[in-house]
Order: C-alpha cells, then structure tokens, then sequence
C-alpha cells in the first residue's frame, strides 16, 4: 500500500468509524451469527497475492461487521459497560502508525515517560497518595497477578531463585478474598504456583461486602495449622453487585498480621476521580497496590489497566532480568525501563489513549459522564423498586442494577428458568444486552451503565423491554 493509497483508504476508514460511532444503534447489540458461522464463511488459507484494500474492506462490512458485538452501542449494558472515545481512537491509529515497543527507556523515552505522567495524574484525580507508583498492563487480571506476584516475592524469602516445589520450610501460602471477587484472583493464585486451594474464598455480608471478621477468623485458623498467609484481595467494586469491601477494616487486620493487601478496583476504582466518592474507598491508600481499569469505566478502549503499587521496588525484584543485548547505561543509572516491571518484553503504546482521553474530555468532563451513569443507573433501580412484579436483588452504589423478574403467575421454583428466558428475549430484541450473576443462589439480571453514549430513553428503553416480555411471558 503506498502512501497515496493509505490517505484513500485512511480517510474513508475515517468516515466509516465516525459513522459507526454516530450510528452504532443501527446494529443489533449481540451479534447474530452462530457459532461458526464466520469461519465458514472465510478462505481457509490466506491469499498468495496481495489483494486490492477496497475487496479486504467490503469482507470487512459484509463478513465482520455481522459477527460484531457491539460494545459501542448506547444499549450496551452487559458486564461492565464499556467504551472507545473518539479521542482514544485517534490515539491508538496513531500507537498503531508510531509502532512504540517500549521496553526500554531509550527504545521509547515517550511511551515510557507519558505513562509515568499520565499515571500520576489519574493517580492524583483518584486523591490516591504520591507514593503510589503507576505501571501500566493489558488487563486488570494481569495486574492482579503481578501484584500477587510480588506479595510472594515479600513472603516466601527465595521464591525467585529456588521457586515452590519441594521446599523444606515452605508449607502452604494462603490468599485470601471473598466469595464474591474476581475470578482473576483464582486464575492468579494458580499460576504462582499456589494451587487452587490456596486461595480462602471468605464470606461475604448481606450487601455482598467482605466480612471483615470472618477474614480475621479464617487467618487465625491457617495460622493455627501452619498456613503462610500472603495476601488479601479487597475488592472495590465487585463485578455482581459492585459492593465495596471495608477496605480500613480490612487494612487492620492486614498490617496487624504482615500480610500484604492488593485492592482490586477494576470497574469502580476510577470513580474515586469524584471527591464525594472517595470516603466509601477509605482505607485503600494502606493497600500496597490497586489496579483500575480506564478500560472498563473511564472511555479508554480495551485494554488498558493501571496498577499502583507502594512497593515497586518489590515488583522489580520479582520480574526484573536484564539479558547482556538489553543492557543500557540508562538502565544501570536507574532510568526506568518498562520490562522490569512486569512479565512481558515488549509493550505497546497504551499511555497514548488514557492522555488523549484525559486531556480531550478534562477532569469535569469524565466526572460529569460518571455522574450521570449512576443517576441513570439509580433510575432504573427506582422503576423496579417501584413495579410489583419485579425486584431489586442488591444495592446501587455505582452504576449497576442487580434485579429479577416475579410475577405472580410464576412460581417460586421457576423463577431462574423464568428470568433466564426473559433475558433471551429482551437480548433478542438487538436493542439493548443485558448479562446475568447469582446472588444468595438467584439467578439474577443485571443492568450496567457505563456506555459513553447511553442516555435515558435507553435505560427507558431497557426497562420498557424487560416490563413487556416478563408479562408476555408469564402469559398476560
Ligand atoms: N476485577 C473485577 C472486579 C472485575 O469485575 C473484572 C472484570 O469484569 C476483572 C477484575 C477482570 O478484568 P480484566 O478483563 O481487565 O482482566
């Protein structure tokens, strides 16, 4: 492709995306094809010959686009919600184009230096404290892992050199969160090398928040048996219910036992850029590290997760290894080099987005869109409160509504089957998409706001899709 192509074919792709952005409504929210579908419908072998761009492009709308979910659409409100802001893809065209391995300082002083800076102001728009050092990975579940990582770096001495398996002295290492966290901790604990078993699953409250005494008591028992304990995950955000863990309480305990806390704020961390937010996080700055994801809730498009950490000397000393072809003077003067803080080499650009995104929309911009996702999310949650044949299965504390479906009609023993159906068919609809949890055994619907472009007529819309099918179905 030469550049005069590139320029066609760059403002055409352009308009297309400005056009999808406008319009994303347009599609149906949960793609329609079937398992396979695309597959078929793809040469199995790639071209021997290069092929003309405007063939590659009409596959595109008519073979990929039709196996799209999407995410960018306005009734958008499964998972956590999520975006890509006009600014952020602007940002990663040009990542794509600039092509930054930053795994080095010197093979990109910009990739590394904007990371730094970009996470020091969302650190500071967050209250979080100046100790806190940022560091940037793909996902949350990637952050969580590297700082488990370094949890077992501080509390098995040797573990980099000698590893687990067969250690005299080395019994069993415990993590502790409750049994309504990620299950990203549970993929962490075994790839340390923990085992599955090592991760206590401790109980939660009637709003779905870590008990606190229920984590000390369960500490209490390991030790009594000679279990290591090596961290606690506190959750800030769950991603059923989005409760909040007593992070303070939980710091007690913590310090009082020499056990590393990790705070997994993944969706709703970032809300704390809202000072009269903040208060419901008290506690966090003890942590010794906490992950948000700008991709889940600040407009910055999969992937990009900050981890914080006060120790980041501690997760070097976990994953810094510096080959003799990778030796800089930078590095042995001190000068950051990304690849010490983490298990991958090469890194792209992802700073890129989250300035773009920091700087195009302002602090009072995102705090705005965060504000209005909760009032809608509230909303919605008053409509149920409000309708007999519905219930509200958890509190609102941020921007999600956890519900069901009971009609009179419908027996007790019947209503998971009742509300599995009622969610395919409000899914079916292409309007809006809304996924499901278990709450105390329930099987629960959930509504997440959080798409840049909802507004009230498709909350409107969610629920007047919900009202109408529960009643078709229960036969009204
Ligand atoms: N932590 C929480 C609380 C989550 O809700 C999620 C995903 O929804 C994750 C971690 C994992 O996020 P990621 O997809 O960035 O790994």
């Amino acid at each position: 492709m030469d550049s005069g192509e590139f320029r066609r074919h760059g403002h055409s792709l352009v308009e297309w995306i400005a056009d999808y952005l406008e319009h994303s409504d347009r599609y149906p929210v949960l793609s329609r094809v079937a398992p396979g579908d695309l597959t078929r419908a793809l040469p199995s072998h790639a071209p021997e010959r290069p092929e003309p761009f405007d063939g590659v492009m009409d596959d595109f709308e008519r073979l990929i686009v039709p196996a799209l979910t999407h995410w960018n659409h306005p009734g958008f409100f499964g998972y956590f919600a999520t975006s890509s802001s006009p600014p952020a893809v602007l940002a990663e065209f040009l990542a794509a184009a600039l092509n930054q391995n930053a795994m080095l300082w010197r093979t990109s002083p910009a990739a590394t230096e904007l990371e730094s800076v970009t996470l020091a102001w969302l650190r500071e728009l967050m209250g979080l404290p100046s100790g806190f050092e940022g560091v940037i990975y793909d996902t949350a579940s990637t952050s969580t892992l590297h700082a488990l990582a370094a949890a077992r770096e501080a509390a098995v001495s040797g573990v980099r050199e000698k590893g687990l398996p067969g250690r005299a002295g080395v019994g069993t290492l415990r993590v502790y969160c409750s049994d309504q966290a990620h299950s990203s901790v549970d993929k962490s604990v075994i790839l340390l090398g923990l085992g599955h078993e090592g991760l206590c699953r401790v109980p939660s409250d009637n709003e779905f928040r870590m008990s606190a005494p229920a984590l000390r008591d369960a500490i209490a028992r390991d030790r009594a048996t000679g279990v290591t304990p090596v961290a606690v995950v506190a959750t800030l955000g769950t991603t059923s219910t989005t409760s909040v863990d007593p992070v303070g309480e939980i710091a007690d305990i913590c310090e009082r036992e020499g056990v590393r806390l990790h705070a997994d704020g993944a969706y709703a961390g970032v809300a704390a850029i809202i000072p009269e937010i903040r208060p419901r996080f008290a506690g966090r700055e003890r942590a010794d590290s906490i992950v948000v994801n700008p991709h889940k809730w600040l407009f910055v498009p999969v992937d990009l997760s900050a981890c914080y950490t006060r120790r980041m000397d501690v997760l070097r000393g976990a994953f810094s290894l510096v080959p003799e072809y990778l030796r800089t003077a930078e590095g042995t003067a001190g000068v950051r080099n990304l690849m010490d803080t983490g298990v991958q080499l090469g890194r792209r650009f992802r700073a890129l987005k989250l300035w773009m995104v920091l700087r195009a929309y302002g602090a009072a911009g995102l705090r705005a869109t965060l504000e209005e996702h909760m009032r809608l999310a509230r909303l919605f949650a008053g409509w149920v409160d409000a309708e007999p044949s519905f219930e509200r299965l958890a509190p609102v504390p941020f921007s999600v509504a956890c519900f069901r479906a009971v009609p009179a009609a419908v027996p007790v023993p019947e209503l998971d089957a009742f509300n599995e159906r009622l969610l395919e068919a409000v899914n079916a609809s292409g309007d809006v998409l809304l996924s499901h949890t278990r709450l105390n055994g329930v099987l629960t619907l959930r509504l997440a706001v959080g798409q840049l472009r909802t507004a009230e007529a498709h909350v409107a819309r969610a629920w007047e899709l919900l009202r109408e099918n529960a009643a078709r179905l229960a036969g009204k």
